[in-house]
């Protein structure tokens, strides 16, 4: 190994810091304070807010009382209001882009819209997506889906999840135009998103092996490893550092020389300057590492945001 280049973009997003953001200062202001799901799809950022005392709740009904936060996925308008009549104070760390396809949705369903929202049925942010407007929201998850619907004259729109592949997007929509003539698309993948695809899209023909740091509930990390993997072959998904292994480097069919890493937009910094540091054990000599635009990681954190929408 004689080289690590580092995605251009990778790692936190807006949304994930603003309500990494919300939840600290939420802390520091109320005494009970618990999440209502997982803040952000990080098991170390879940772990570190566990270890501080923040209690962690799948319904609101398990919360006795105090505060709670809805997590940056947001959730559904029944959430909200369960969670007042239960007498919980109310922190939305909801990510504005987020809320951004909750008020599409709306708008849609009062205009008399039906809407195919292009996502996985079982994430937290579609949940709360098809809360908007239940009886007008059918999710459909691919292809497969989208042909197995019946004809449909009537108003139609189509929303994607935010972390969904592009190129799934694109083949969707044209599909979807071709069942649909008259369906009206909104392509609410984030910018977020569309920058750690393109990224790693741009990286991978250029590596021997992509790394990419991320949990696996983690919808962009996942993707992020199955586009890379598409391109150069050989990619793994690691929570952390200690999940990178030796004999990938050692006993792989091909030379590995070039090492790309990049980090999903819910992967804290310290995880991927961890696995730096665990590439260099394992190279037992002296690595390049390239970062973005010949920026260090410290100097990232002090940027301003590039991923606002
Ligand atoms: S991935 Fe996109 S939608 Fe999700 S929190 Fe980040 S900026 Fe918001």
């Amino acid at each position: 190994m004689k080289k690590i280049i580092i995605a251009q973009h990778y790692g936190f997003c807006m949304g994930v810091k603003r309500a990494i953001a919300i939840t600290e200062e939420t802390m520091a202001g109320e005494d009970k304070v618990t999440i209502l799901n997982e803040i952000v799809h990080n098991e170390a950022i879940v772990e570190k807010f566990r270890r501080e005392g923040v209690g962690q709740a799948v319904s609101v009904d398990e919360i006795a009382g105090g505060t709670v936060i809805i997590s940056a996925h947001g959730a559904s308008p029944e959430i909200f209001h369960r969670a007042e009549a239960r007498g919980l104070k109310v922190i939305d760390a909801t990510c504005p882009l987020v809320i951004r396809i909750h008020k599409i949705v709306k708008k849609l369903a009062q205009n008399g819209y039906r809407v195919l929202h292009f996502g996985d049925g079982k994430h937290d942010e579609t949940i709360g997506i098809v809360g908007h407007a239940p009886e007008r929201v059918t999710v459909i998850s691919g292809l497969d889906e989208l042909q197995a619907l019946p004809p449909f004259s009537g108003k139609l729109a189509m929303t994607s999840q935010t972390t969904a592949r592009v190129s799934d997007f694109v083949e969707m929509e044209a599909a979807a135009k071709e069942k649909f003539p008259q369906i009206e698309i909104f392509n609410t993948i984030c910018n977020a998103t569309n920058q750690r695809q393109a990224a790693i899209m741009d990286l991978a023909p250029k590596v021997d092996i992509m790394l990419v740091v991320g949990s696996e509930s983690s919808a962009n990390s996942k993707r992020l490893a199955q586009i890379s993997r598409a391109i150069c072959g050989l990619a793994y998904l690691i929570n952390t550092a200690d999940d990178i292994k030796p004999e990938w480097f050692k006993n792989s069919p091909k030379e590995i020389n070039v090492v790309g890493l990049s980090a999903g937009a819910s992967t804290p910094d310290f995880l991927i300057e961890g696995a730096i540091e665990r590439l260099r054990a394992i190279a037992q000599s002296d690595v390049e590492v390239i970062y973005p635009q010949k920026r260090d990681l410290q100097n990232r954190l002090a940027l301003k945001d590039e991923d606002d929408c």
